[in-house]
Protein backbone atom coordinates (compact mmCIF):
# COMPACT_ATOMS: atom_id res chain seq x y z
CA UNK A 1 0.00 0.00 0.00
CA UNK A 2 1.63 3.13 -0.87
CA UNK A 3 0.79 6.20 1.65
CA UNK A 4 0.85 8.51 -1.36
CA UNK A 5 -2.02 7.38 -3.21
CA UNK A 6 -4.61 6.73 -0.08
CA UNK A 7 -3.65 10.24 0.98
CA UNK A 8 -6.74 12.16 1.48
CA UNK A 9 -9.01 9.32 1.74
CA UNK A 10 -9.66 9.68 5.61
CA UNK A 11 -7.84 7.66 7.30
CA UNK A 12 -6.16 11.08 9.11
CA UNK A 13 -9.43 12.17 10.36
CA UNK A 14 -11.06 8.55 10.50
CA UNK A 15 -12.39 8.79 14.08
CA UNK A 16 -14.00 11.87 13.65
CA UNK A 17 -15.54 10.76 10.11
CA UNK A 18 -17.04 7.41 12.00
CA UNK A 19 -18.38 9.77 14.61
CA UNK A 20 -19.65 11.93 11.85
CA UNK A 21 -21.57 8.62 9.73
CA UNK A 22 -22.53 6.94 12.91
CA UNK A 23 -24.77 10.10 14.03
CA UNK A 24 -26.11 11.13 10.59
CA UNK A 25 -26.83 7.15 10.13
CA UNK A 26 -28.80 7.52 13.93
CA UNK A 27 -30.59 10.58 12.40
CA UNK A 28 -31.76 8.71 9.07
CA UNK A 29 -32.75 5.85 11.19
CA UNK A 30 -35.25 8.03 13.30
CA UNK A 31 -37.25 8.53 9.99
CA UNK A 32 -36.70 5.43 7.61
CA UNK A 33 -34.69 2.48 9.04
CA UNK A 34 -34.21 0.70 5.64
CA UNK A 35 -32.79 3.49 4.33
CA UNK A 36 -30.08 3.34 6.94
CA UNK A 37 -29.72 -0.29 6.94
CA UNK A 38 -28.94 0.17 3.14
CA UNK A 39 -26.46 3.02 3.45
CA UNK A 40 -24.78 0.67 5.37
CA UNK A 41 -25.11 -2.16 3.84
CA UNK A 42 -23.79 -0.53 0.34
CA UNK A 43 -20.72 0.97 2.85
CA UNK A 44 -19.85 -3.13 3.45
CA UNK A 45 -20.96 -4.58 -0.17
CA UNK A 46 -18.12 -2.03 -1.70
CA UNK A 47 -15.69 -2.91 0.80
CA UNK A 48 -16.08 -6.14 -0.05
CA UNK A 49 -16.06 -6.91 -3.51
CA UNK A 50 -13.05 -6.24 -6.21
CA UNK A 51 -14.39 -2.97 -8.05
CA UNK A 52 -13.50 -2.69 -11.45
CA UNK A 53 -15.75 -0.79 -13.43
CA UNK A 54 -13.46 1.73 -14.92
CA UNK A 55 -16.16 4.91 -14.68
CA UNK A 56 -16.52 4.44 -10.83
CA UNK A 57 -14.38 5.40 -7.99
CA UNK A 58 -14.73 6.29 -4.43
CA UNK A 59 -14.74 9.75 -3.06
CA UNK A 60 -13.56 10.85 0.44
CA UNK A 61 -15.19 11.35 3.42
CA UNK A 62 -14.62 15.17 2.90
CA UNK A 63 -16.29 15.23 -0.28
CA UNK A 64 -18.84 12.97 1.18
CA UNK A 65 -19.88 14.56 4.09
CA UNK A 66 -19.94 18.24 2.06
CA UNK A 67 -22.92 16.70 -0.08
CA UNK A 68 -24.81 15.97 3.29
CA UNK A 69 -25.82 19.99 3.92
CA UNK A 70 -28.33 23.03 3.69
CA UNK A 71 -26.80 23.87 0.40
CA UNK A 72 -29.32 21.06 -0.91
CA UNK A 73 -32.48 23.23 -0.14
CA UNK A 74 -30.85 26.74 -1.65
CA UNK A 75 -32.23 27.92 -5.00
CA UNK A 76 -29.95 29.41 -7.17
CA UNK A 77 -30.58 29.89 -10.84
CA UNK A 78 -28.33 31.96 -12.78
CA UNK A 79 -24.45 32.28 -12.04
CA UNK A 80 -22.34 33.62 -9.85
CA UNK A 81 -23.30 37.60 -8.79
CA UNK A 82 -26.11 37.01 -10.88
CA UNK A 83 -28.80 35.22 -9.82
CA UNK A 84 -32.75 35.08 -10.31
CA UNK A 85 -33.14 34.01 -6.95
CA UNK A 86 -32.73 36.20 -3.64
CA UNK A 87 -29.80 34.95 -0.71
CA UNK A 88 -26.85 33.45 -2.51
CA UNK A 89 -23.97 34.62 -1.31
CA UNK A 90 -22.84 31.80 0.03
CA UNK A 91 -23.94 29.41 -2.69
CA UNK A 92 -21.96 32.33 -4.95
CA UNK A 93 -18.94 31.64 -2.72
CA UNK A 94 -19.28 28.07 -3.13
CA UNK A 95 -19.56 27.90 -7.29
CA UNK A 96 -16.62 30.90 -7.20
CA UNK A 97 -14.11 28.58 -5.34
CA UNK A 98 -15.44 25.49 -7.23
CA UNK A 99 -14.44 27.05 -10.87
CA UNK A 100 -11.54 28.51 -9.58
CA UNK A 101 -10.42 25.45 -8.84
CA UNK A 102 -11.57 23.60 -11.99
CA UNK A 103 -9.21 26.69 -13.69
CA UNK A 104 -6.27 26.71 -11.76
CA UNK A 105 -6.40 22.64 -12.14
CA UNK A 106 -6.60 22.20 -15.89
CA UNK A 107 -5.13 25.48 -17.08
CA UNK A 108 -8.69 26.79 -18.47
CA UNK A 109 -9.54 30.25 -19.07
CA UNK A 110 -13.26 29.71 -17.92
CA UNK A 111 -15.13 26.90 -15.80
CA UNK A 112 -19.09 26.16 -15.35
CA UNK A 113 -19.45 24.14 -12.30
CA UNK A 114 -23.35 23.42 -12.36
CA UNK A 115 -23.78 20.72 -14.83
CA UNK A 116 -25.61 17.82 -12.63
CA UNK A 117 -23.98 14.94 -14.87
CA UNK A 118 -21.87 14.42 -18.00
CA UNK A 119 -24.72 14.04 -19.89
CA UNK A 120 -25.98 17.30 -19.08
CA UNK A 121 -22.10 18.90 -19.29
CA UNK A 122 -22.53 17.99 -22.99
CA UNK A 123 -25.78 19.46 -23.19
CA UNK A 124 -24.70 22.46 -22.20
CA UNK A 125 -21.91 22.40 -24.22
CA UNK A 126 -23.80 21.27 -27.53
CA UNK A 127 -26.37 24.07 -27.02
CA UNK A 128 -23.48 27.01 -26.24
CA UNK A 129 -21.75 26.36 -29.40
CA UNK A 130 -25.18 26.49 -31.16
CA UNK A 131 -25.28 29.55 -29.58
CA UNK A 132 -22.01 30.53 -30.32
CA UNK A 133 -21.74 29.45 -33.84
CA UNK A 134 -25.20 29.56 -35.88
CA UNK A 135 -27.81 31.29 -33.26
CA UNK A 136 -25.58 34.63 -32.26
CA UNK A 137 -24.67 35.27 -36.33
CA UNK A 138 -28.09 34.93 -36.98
CA UNK A 139 -29.64 36.84 -34.94
CA UNK A 140 -26.61 39.70 -35.96
CA UNK A 141 -27.97 39.12 -39.71
CA UNK A 142 -31.09 39.72 -38.74
CA UNK A 143 -30.06 43.03 -36.93
CA UNK A 144 -31.89 41.68 -33.32
CA UNK A 145 -30.05 41.88 -30.07
CA UNK A 146 -32.28 39.27 -28.62
CA UNK A 147 -34.00 35.87 -29.81
CA UNK A 148 -37.16 37.43 -27.97
CA UNK A 149 -37.22 40.76 -30.51
CA UNK A 150 -37.52 38.30 -33.40
CA UNK A 151 -40.72 38.17 -35.14
CA UNK A 152 -42.48 34.31 -35.61
CA UNK A 153 -41.12 33.69 -38.86
CA UNK A 154 -37.46 34.97 -38.04
CA UNK A 155 -37.08 32.21 -35.38
CA UNK A 156 -38.67 30.07 -36.76
CA UNK A 157 -36.50 30.41 -39.66
CA UNK A 158 -33.48 30.25 -36.69
CA UNK A 159 -34.91 27.67 -35.31
CA UNK A 160 -34.44 25.12 -38.25
CA UNK A 161 -31.09 26.26 -38.96
CA UNK A 162 -30.40 25.45 -35.15
CA UNK A 163 -31.85 22.06 -35.54
CA UNK A 164 -29.67 21.36 -38.91
CA UNK A 165 -26.05 21.03 -37.72
CA UNK A 166 -23.77 18.37 -38.28
CA UNK A 167 -22.09 16.67 -35.18
CA UNK A 168 -19.13 13.21 -35.95
CA UNK A 169 -18.13 11.57 -32.57
CA UNK A 170 -16.83 8.41 -32.17
CA UNK A 171 -19.17 5.72 -32.80
CA UNK A 172 -20.13 3.43 -29.18
CA UNK A 173 -18.89 0.27 -30.37
CA UNK A 174 -15.31 1.51 -30.65
CA UNK A 175 -15.78 2.97 -27.21
CA UNK A 176 -17.55 6.08 -28.33
CA UNK A 177 -20.78 7.60 -25.81
CA UNK A 178 -23.73 7.66 -26.31
CA UNK A 179 -23.87 11.56 -26.09
CA UNK A 180 -21.72 11.76 -28.96
CA UNK A 181 -24.47 11.30 -31.65
CA UNK A 182 -26.18 8.57 -30.78
CA UNK A 183 -29.47 8.10 -32.30
CA UNK A 184 -31.01 6.73 -29.38
CA UNK A 185 -29.77 9.62 -27.04
CA UNK A 186 -30.79 13.32 -27.92
CA UNK A 187 -27.24 14.14 -29.23
CA UNK A 188 -27.98 11.68 -32.10
CA UNK A 189 -31.65 13.67 -32.86
CA UNK A 190 -30.53 17.24 -32.59
CA UNK A 191 -28.01 16.48 -34.95
CA UNK A 192 -27.36 15.30 -38.30
CA UNK A 193 -24.98 12.88 -37.29
CA UNK A 194 -22.24 10.48 -38.62
CA UNK A 195 -19.10 8.61 -36.48
CA UNK A 196 -15.79 7.92 -36.36
CA UNK A 197 -14.75 4.51 -35.46
CA UNK A 198 -11.10 2.77 -35.31
CA UNK A 199 -9.21 0.79 -37.56
CA UNK A 200 -10.32 -2.75 -37.67
CA UNK A 201 -7.00 -4.02 -37.69
CA UNK A 202 -5.27 -2.34 -35.10
CA UNK A 203 -8.15 -0.90 -32.64
CA UNK A 204 -6.50 2.24 -32.88
CA UNK A 205 -7.63 5.87 -33.93
CA UNK A 206 -6.92 5.76 -37.34
CA UNK A 207 -6.17 10.16 -37.83
CA UNK A 208 -6.10 10.18 -41.55
CA UNK A 209 -9.23 8.28 -42.09
CA UNK A 210 -10.86 10.78 -39.55
CA UNK A 211 -9.67 13.73 -41.38
CA UNK A 212 -10.75 12.00 -44.71
CA UNK A 213 -14.84 11.65 -42.83
CA UNK A 214 -14.91 15.27 -41.68
CA UNK A 215 -13.48 17.22 -44.92
CA UNK A 216 -16.40 15.01 -46.74
CA UNK A 217 -19.05 15.00 -44.04
CA UNK A 218 -17.73 19.16 -42.73
CA UNK A 219 -19.54 18.71 -39.36
CA UNK A 220 -19.98 21.89 -36.81
CA UNK A 221 -19.08 20.30 -34.41
CA UNK A 222 -16.23 17.18 -33.76
CA UNK A 223 -16.31 15.28 -30.78
CA UNK A 224 -13.38 13.51 -29.18
CA UNK A 225 -13.31 11.32 -26.14
CA UNK A 226 -14.41 7.91 -25.39
CA UNK A 227 -16.00 5.86 -22.29
CA UNK A 228 -13.87 2.47 -23.26
CA UNK A 229 -11.43 3.03 -26.27
CA UNK A 230 -8.08 1.97 -24.11
CA UNK A 231 -5.76 4.55 -25.68
CA UNK A 232 -4.67 7.91 -25.47
CA UNK A 233 -5.96 10.78 -27.69
CA UNK A 234 -3.60 12.92 -30.08
CA UNK A 235 -5.65 16.26 -29.35
CA UNK A 236 -3.27 18.43 -31.34
CA UNK A 237 -3.94 16.53 -34.36
CA UNK A 238 -7.88 16.42 -33.61
CA UNK A 239 -7.64 19.95 -33.47
CA UNK A 240 -5.84 20.14 -36.74
CA UNK A 241 -8.64 18.29 -38.25
CA UNK A 242 -11.43 20.07 -36.77
CA UNK A 243 -10.17 23.32 -37.86
CA UNK A 244 -9.75 22.15 -41.74
CA UNK A 245 -13.29 22.52 -41.92
CA UNK A 246 -13.98 24.88 -39.41
CA UNK A 247 -15.81 22.98 -36.93
CA UNK A 248 -15.54 23.44 -32.91
CA UNK A 249 -13.48 20.93 -31.38
CA UNK A 250 -15.10 19.59 -28.04
CA UNK A 251 -13.52 17.00 -26.41
CA UNK A 252 -15.41 14.63 -23.66
CA UNK A 253 -13.05 13.62 -20.79
CA UNK A 254 -15.77 12.00 -18.52
CA UNK A 255 -13.78 9.14 -18.33
CA UNK A 256 -9.96 10.36 -18.20
CA UNK A 257 -10.15 13.71 -16.58
CA UNK A 258 -8.56 12.22 -13.92
CA UNK A 259 -5.10 11.67 -15.73
CA UNK A 260 -5.45 15.11 -17.22
CA UNK A 261 -5.61 16.74 -13.84
CA UNK A 262 -2.97 14.44 -12.27
CA UNK A 263 -0.81 15.40 -15.05
CA UNK A 264 -0.50 12.05 -16.31
CA UNK A 265 -2.21 13.43 -19.95
CA UNK A 266 0.20 16.85 -21.24
CA UNK A 267 1.04 18.09 -24.71
CA UNK A 268 -0.86 16.75 -26.90
CA UNK A 269 -2.72 14.51 -24.83
CA UNK A 270 -4.39 16.93 -22.78
CA UNK A 271 -7.06 18.32 -24.35
CA UNK A 272 -7.64 21.86 -22.65
CA UNK A 273 -5.09 23.43 -24.77
CA UNK A 274 -6.39 21.93 -27.93
CA UNK A 275 -10.36 22.04 -27.86
CA UNK A 276 -12.53 24.97 -27.57
CA UNK A 277 -15.07 23.54 -25.08
CA UNK A 278 -13.68 20.55 -22.75
CA UNK A 279 -16.52 18.38 -20.72
CA UNK A 280 -16.57 15.98 -17.54
CA UNK A 281 -17.89 14.46 -15.36
CA UNK A 282 -16.49 14.97 -12.15
CA UNK A 283 -16.96 11.32 -10.02
CA UNK A 284 -14.54 8.74 -12.57
CA UNK A 285 -10.54 9.12 -12.22
CA UNK A 286 -11.35 13.06 -10.90
CA UNK A 287 -13.20 11.16 -7.53
CA UNK A 288 -15.52 13.78 -6.69
CA UNK A 289 -18.99 13.74 -5.87
CA UNK A 290 -21.73 13.00 -9.26
CA UNK A 291 -21.61 15.65 -11.20
CA UNK A 292 -19.90 17.38 -14.48
CA UNK A 293 -18.14 20.20 -15.79
CA UNK A 294 -17.64 22.40 -18.52
CA UNK A 295 -14.00 24.23 -19.59
CA UNK A 296 -14.46 26.65 -22.54
CA UNK A 297 -12.61 29.32 -24.37
CA UNK A 298 -13.28 32.99 -23.79
CA UNK A 299 -15.10 32.72 -27.17
CA UNK A 300 -17.83 30.64 -25.94
CA UNK A 301 -17.99 31.06 -22.31
CA UNK A 302 -20.45 33.74 -22.24
CA UNK A 303 -22.70 31.28 -24.10
CA UNK A 304 -21.69 28.18 -21.48
CA UNK A 305 -22.47 30.64 -18.39
CA UNK A 306 -26.25 30.62 -19.88
CA UNK A 307 -26.42 26.51 -19.42
CA UNK A 308 -29.31 28.02 -17.13
CA UNK A 309 -31.72 28.85 -18.62
CA UNK A 310 -30.26 27.43 -21.80
CA UNK A 311 -30.47 23.58 -20.35
CA UNK A 312 -30.20 23.34 -16.68
CA UNK A 313 -32.54 24.62 -13.86
CA UNK A 314 -31.51 25.68 -9.99
CA UNK A 315 -27.58 24.02 -9.48
CA UNK A 316 -27.11 21.55 -7.01
CA UNK A 317 -25.59 23.72 -4.28
CA UNK A 318 -24.23 20.99 -2.25
CA UNK A 319 -23.01 19.21 -4.91
CA UNK A 320 -21.02 22.20 -6.31
CA UNK A 321 -19.58 22.43 -2.77
CA UNK A 322 -18.80 18.94 -3.06
CA UNK A 323 -17.10 19.50 -6.26
CA UNK A 324 -14.68 22.71 -4.76
CA UNK A 325 -13.39 20.21 -2.10
CA UNK A 326 -12.75 17.38 -4.62
CA UNK A 327 -11.02 19.80 -6.86
CA UNK A 328 -9.12 21.01 -4.32
CA UNK A 329 -7.96 17.76 -3.15
CA UNK A 330 -7.05 17.25 -6.92
CA UNK A 331 -4.44 20.50 -6.66
CA UNK A 332 -3.03 18.32 -3.79
CA UNK A 333 0.62 16.68 -5.32
CA UNK A 334 -0.52 13.30 -3.91
CA UNK A 335 -3.60 13.05 -6.91
CA UNK A 336 -0.67 13.37 -8.98
CA UNK A 337 1.25 10.36 -7.70
CA UNK A 338 -2.64 8.81 -7.56
CA UNK A 339 -3.29 9.57 -11.03
CA UNK A 340 0.08 8.12 -12.39
CA UNK A 341 -0.53 4.99 -9.77
CA UNK A 342 -4.33 4.55 -12.01
CA UNK A 343 -1.93 4.15 -15.56
CA UNK A 344 0.52 2.22 -14.16
CA UNK A 345 -2.09 -0.28 -12.62
CA UNK A 346 -3.94 -0.56 -15.99
CA UNK A 347 -0.58 -1.09 -17.56
CA UNK A 348 0.08 -4.39 -14.96
CA UNK A 349 -3.61 -5.21 -15.45
CA UNK A 350 -3.35 -5.74 -18.97
CA UNK A 351 0.32 -6.86 -19.11
CA UNK A 352 -1.01 -9.89 -16.66
CA UNK A 353 -4.27 -10.48 -19.38
CA UNK A 354 -1.78 -10.83 -21.97
CA UNK A 355 0.83 -12.86 -20.81
CA UNK A 356 -1.96 -15.14 -19.93
CA UNK A 357 -3.09 -15.34 -23.62
CA UNK A 358 -6.15 -13.42 -23.24
CA UNK A 359 -6.99 -11.21 -26.08
CA UNK A 360 -7.31 -7.76 -25.39
CA UNK A 361 -8.62 -5.19 -27.57
CA UNK A 362 -5.69 -2.92 -29.34
CA UNK A 363 -3.33 -5.40 -27.29
CA UNK A 364 -3.17 -3.18 -24.08
CA UNK A 365 -3.91 -0.02 -22.93
CA UNK A 366 -1.72 3.41 -22.13
CA UNK A 367 -5.09 4.83 -20.23
CA UNK A 368 -7.03 3.98 -16.93
CA UNK A 369 -9.25 1.03 -18.59
CA UNK A 370 -8.77 -2.35 -20.52
CA UNK A 371 -10.92 -3.69 -22.56
CA UNK A 372 -11.01 -7.67 -22.83
CA UNK A 373 -12.16 -9.56 -25.74
CA UNK A 374 -13.73 -12.58 -24.11
CA UNK A 375 -14.33 -14.62 -27.07
CA UNK A 376 -10.93 -15.72 -26.78
CA UNK A 377 -12.61 -18.04 -23.62
CA UNK A 378 -15.81 -18.80 -25.82
CA UNK A 379 -17.76 -16.77 -23.70
CA UNK A 380 -20.42 -13.51 -24.35
CA UNK A 381 -19.98 -10.30 -22.11
CA UNK A 382 -22.92 -11.74 -20.37
CA UNK A 383 -21.93 -15.15 -19.38
CA UNK A 384 -18.06 -13.53 -18.40
CA UNK A 385 -19.86 -10.31 -16.54
CA UNK A 386 -21.95 -12.37 -14.14
CA UNK A 387 -19.61 -15.61 -13.92
CA UNK A 388 -17.15 -12.64 -12.50
CA UNK A 389 -19.90 -10.83 -10.51
CA UNK A 390 -20.58 -14.26 -8.59
CA UNK A 391 -16.36 -14.67 -7.71
CA UNK A 392 -16.79 -11.26 -6.18
CA UNK A 393 -14.92 -9.36 -8.82
CA UNK A 394 -17.69 -6.50 -10.36
CA UNK A 395 -16.67 -5.48 -13.88
CA UNK A 396 -19.09 -4.45 -16.60
CA UNK A 397 -19.83 -5.66 -20.32
CA UNK A 398 -18.91 -3.51 -23.11
CA UNK A 399 -19.17 -4.14 -26.76
CA UNK A 400 -16.03 -5.02 -28.75
CA UNK A 401 -15.44 -3.07 -32.34
CA UNK A 402 -17.92 -4.56 -34.78
CA UNK A 403 -19.14 -7.09 -31.63
CA UNK A 404 -20.43 -10.07 -32.93
CA UNK A 405 -23.03 -10.45 -29.86
CA UNK A 406 -24.35 -6.87 -30.36
CA UNK A 407 -24.58 -4.49 -27.86
CA UNK A 408 -26.91 -6.38 -25.10
CA UNK A 409 -24.71 -9.93 -24.69
CA UNK A 410 -21.57 -8.24 -26.05
CA UNK A 411 -18.31 -9.66 -26.42
CA UNK A 412 -16.09 -7.53 -23.81
CA UNK A 413 -15.75 -6.55 -20.83
CA UNK A 414 -14.13 -3.53 -19.38
CA UNK A 415 -12.08 -2.96 -16.60
CA UNK A 416 -10.74 0.17 -14.69
CA UNK A 417 -8.34 0.87 -12.07
CA UNK A 418 -8.93 4.19 -10.60
CA UNK A 419 -11.57 2.87 -7.67
CA UNK A 420 -8.74 0.02 -7.16
CA UNK A 421 -6.19 2.45 -6.96
CA UNK A 422 -7.90 5.10 -4.21
CA UNK A 423 -7.78 1.64 -1.99
CA UNK A 424 -4.11 1.54 -2.53
CA UNK A 425 -3.92 -1.64 -4.82
CA UNK A 426 -0.49 -1.73 -6.86
CA UNK A 427 0.99 -3.04 -9.78
CA UNK A 428 1.80 -7.19 -8.26
CA UNK A 429 -2.15 -7.08 -6.94
CA UNK A 430 -3.55 -5.90 -10.06
CA UNK A 431 -1.14 -8.63 -11.93
CA UNK A 432 -3.16 -11.04 -9.60
CA UNK A 433 -6.66 -9.38 -10.39
CA UNK A 434 -5.92 -10.37 -13.92
CA UNK A 435 -5.07 -14.00 -12.46
CA UNK A 436 -8.05 -14.55 -10.80
CA UNK A 437 -10.20 -13.03 -13.57
CA UNK A 438 -8.66 -15.41 -16.18
CA UNK A 439 -9.28 -18.31 -13.30
CA UNK A 440 -12.65 -17.26 -13.37
CA UNK A 441 -13.11 -17.24 -16.78
CA UNK A 442 -11.26 -20.21 -17.64
CA UNK A 443 -13.77 -22.13 -16.15
CA UNK A 444 -16.78 -20.51 -16.92
CA UNK A 445 -18.96 -22.10 -19.92
CA UNK A 446 -21.81 -21.40 -21.82
CA UNK A 447 -25.02 -23.41 -20.66
CA UNK A 448 -26.16 -25.32 -23.68
CA UNK A 449 -29.44 -24.00 -24.86
CA UNK A 450 -31.92 -25.21 -27.02
CA UNK A 451 -30.74 -23.86 -30.39
CA UNK A 452 -26.74 -24.50 -29.18
CA UNK A 453 -24.83 -22.47 -26.43
CA UNK A 454 -26.56 -20.00 -24.81
CA UNK A 455 -25.42 -16.43 -24.74
CA UNK A 456 -26.96 -15.45 -21.32
CA UNK A 457 -26.47 -18.59 -19.56
CA UNK A 458 -23.56 -20.70 -18.11
CA UNK A 459 -21.91 -23.20 -15.85
CA UNK A 460 -19.20 -22.41 -13.89
CA UNK A 461 -16.27 -25.06 -12.42
CA UNK A 462 -17.05 -26.33 -8.52
CA UNK A 463 -15.10 -24.50 -6.21
CA UNK A 464 -14.33 -21.41 -8.62
CA UNK A 465 -16.06 -18.92 -7.13
CA UNK A 466 -15.27 -19.53 -3.27
CA UNK A 467 -11.58 -20.03 -4.24
CA UNK A 468 -11.51 -16.30 -6.50
CA UNK A 469 -13.48 -15.00 -3.92
CA UNK A 470 -10.93 -16.08 -0.83
CA UNK A 471 -8.24 -14.74 -2.73
CA UNK A 472 -9.96 -11.47 -3.19
CA UNK A 473 -10.95 -10.79 0.35
CA UNK A 474 -7.10 -11.16 1.29
CA UNK A 475 -6.69 -8.19 -2.03
CA UNK A 476 -9.28 -6.14 -0.31
CA UNK A 477 -8.32 -6.66 3.35
CA UNK A 478 -5.00 -5.93 2.60
CA UNK A 479 -6.05 -2.16 0.77
CA UNK A 480 -9.21 -1.27 3.04
CA UNK A 481 -11.85 0.94 1.50
CA UNK A 482 -11.67 4.06 4.08
CA UNK A 483 -9.39 2.71 6.58
CA UNK A 484 -10.39 3.05 10.15
CA UNK A 485 -14.15 4.43 9.11
CA UNK A 486 -16.47 2.49 11.47
CA UNK A 487 -20.34 2.40 11.27
C1 LIG B 1 -19.88 8.72 -18.17
C2 LIG B 1 -19.84 9.54 -19.38
C3 LIG B 1 -20.79 10.54 -19.62
C4 LIG B 1 -22.06 10.68 -18.83
O1 LIG B 1 -21.94 10.98 -17.52
P1 LIG B 1 -23.22 10.91 -16.55
O2 LIG B 1 -22.76 11.65 -15.35
O3 LIG B 1 -23.50 9.48 -16.34
O4 LIG B 1 -24.34 11.61 -17.23
C5 LIG B 1 -20.61 11.35 -20.73
N1 LIG B 1 -19.57 11.16 -21.56
C6 LIG B 1 -18.66 10.19 -21.37
C7 LIG B 1 -17.53 10.05 -22.33
C8 LIG B 1 -18.77 9.34 -20.28
O5 LIG B 1 -17.87 8.36 -20.13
Amino acid sequence: MTADVTAGQGAEYADTASEAYRAALRVIESVEPRIAEATRKELDDQRNSLKLIASENYASPAVLLTMGTWFSDKYAEGTVGHRFYAACQNVDTVEALAAEHARELFGAPYAYAQPHSGIDANLVAYWAILATRIEAPGLAELGAKHINDLSEADWEGLRNKLGNQRLMGMSLDTGGHLTHGFRPNISGKMFHQRQYGTNPETGFIDYDAVAAQVREFKPLVLVAGYSAYPRRVNFAKMREIADEVGATFMVDMAHFAGLVAGKVFTGDEDPVPHAHVVTTTTHKSLRGPRGGLVLATEEYAPAVDKGCPMVLGGPLSHVMAAKAVALAEARRPEFRTYAQAVADNAQSLADGFVKRDAGLVTGGTDNHLVLLDVTSFGLTGRQAESALLDSGIVTNRNAIPADPNGAWYTSGIRFGTPALTTRGFGADDFDRVAELVVEVLQNTQPAAGPNGPSKAKYTMADGTADRVRAAAAELLDANPLYPGLTL
